[in-house]
């Protein structure tokens, strides 16, 4: 059992059941602020860690709109958690000799671990951080990615009983953390992701831009109870250890859309399979692969795998694009 927990156990305590909520933000603030979560020896690995043809396509997609939008001399290029900063690297390495580019890009990281930063400084060292997209300037246009963070943000857990809907609530007993009541037909809600769409989509419009968002989740409907807990890739009980475990919920898609209001044009979700073989993953895995040994093939063959097949990330990953409506359609998402 984690510090965290004992922390949380008195509070409760003292002042009553936390939110859902509540639990999760202060479990994630934690979890973040105190280590590098990612890869084999870590507790989960992402796309961009899985290959640098993630970055590498992501790159490639976000120097296609930015020329076809008339190449703009300056813009911000903003990633929203951007973990090790790895995709960026990657993006900005696969756009490098897209003419001017580089130049008119100008990155900022919004992250809000100290670790995490660090790791991000070194890997793209002309990079700004801000604690938050509302922290950045809103003086040009801005292109945002955005990849697994959305689903590191707390949701509200609403559970439906007998006196109707009430919020899910965490409670302590004999030192453990359990939600309560037990959830049956649970809706869930995430204000703060909400927020941030809609900031988005108010400076789109004012500047021009574009937003990626690539995470699991659904578009509208009722997905459950969908908050989960991995430490060393494997699920665990998201109540058992507050604070040493990556605790996430799928992404409602619509919700975003809505958020970002009407005036902004959505593209997608489309799966992850469908956006990166509509970029072209095919062909550049072929063309890594003609430079590699065997043991580089299988390794390539392997992360292309992992990324695109329907029971790997190819299908619970979805991407989803929020647009000006006057910028050109993006590439990724044709039918
Ligand atoms: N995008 C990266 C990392 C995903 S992990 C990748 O694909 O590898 C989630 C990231 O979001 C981490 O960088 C974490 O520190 C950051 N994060 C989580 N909650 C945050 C918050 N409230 N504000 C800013 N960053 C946050």
């Amino acid at each position: 059992m984690s510090d965290l927990n004992d922390v949380l156990v008195a509070q409760i305590a003292a002042n009553g059941p936390l939110t859902v909520h509540d639990y999760m933000e202060r479990s994630n603030t934690a979890y973040y602020a105190a280590r590098d979560p990612l890869g084999a020896a870590g507790d989960f690995t992402t796309a961009p860690e899985i290959s640098q043809i993630f970055g590498e396509l992501v790159g490639a997609w976000i120097a296609d709109l930015w020329q076809r939008v008339g190449a703009p001399a300056r813009f911000r290029l903003i990633e929203l958690g951007p973990g090790r900063g790895t995709l960026m690297a990657d993006a900005l390495r696969a756009s490098r000799h897209v003419p001017g580019f580089q130049d008119a890009a100008l990155v900022t990281f919004v992250e809000t671990s100290p670790v995490l930063r660090a790791a991000q400084a070194g890997i793209v060292p002309g990079a700004d951080h801000a604690r938050s997209l509302a922290d950045i300037p809103d003086d040009m246009p801005l292109i945002v990615i955005a990849n697994e963070f959305f689903d590191a943000l707390p949701v509200r857990q609403y559970g439906r009983g007998a006196g109707g809907w009430r919020e899910l609530t965490v409670a302590a007993k004999d030192g453990r953390l359990a939600r309560e009541p037990a959830p049956e037909h649970v809706r869930e809600a995430c204000p703060a992701g909400e927020a941030i769409a809609a900031m988005a989509g108010a400076r789109i419009l004012r500047q021009g831009g574009a937003m990626l968002v690539i995470d699991y989740g659904y578009s509208g409907g009722e997905a459950g109870d969908t908050l989960q807990a991995v430490k060393a890739h494997r699920k665990i009980d998201p109540f058992a250890s507050p604070g040493t475990a990556d605790l996430t919920a799928h992404v409602d898609f619509q919700a975003l859309v809505n958020a970002a209001g009407t005036d902004v044009r959505a593209y997608g979700p489309v799966t992850q399979a469908a956006f990166l073989s509509a970029l072209g993953i095919g062909v550049r895995a072929e063309a890594l692969m003609r430079r590699a040994d065997d043991a580089g093939r299988k390794i390539i063959a392997s992360a292309v795998h992992r990324l695109t097949a329907p029971d790997q990330m190819g299908a619970l990953f979805k991407v989803m694009a929020l647009v000006h409506p006057e910028w050109p359609p993006p590439a990724g998402f044709a039918v």
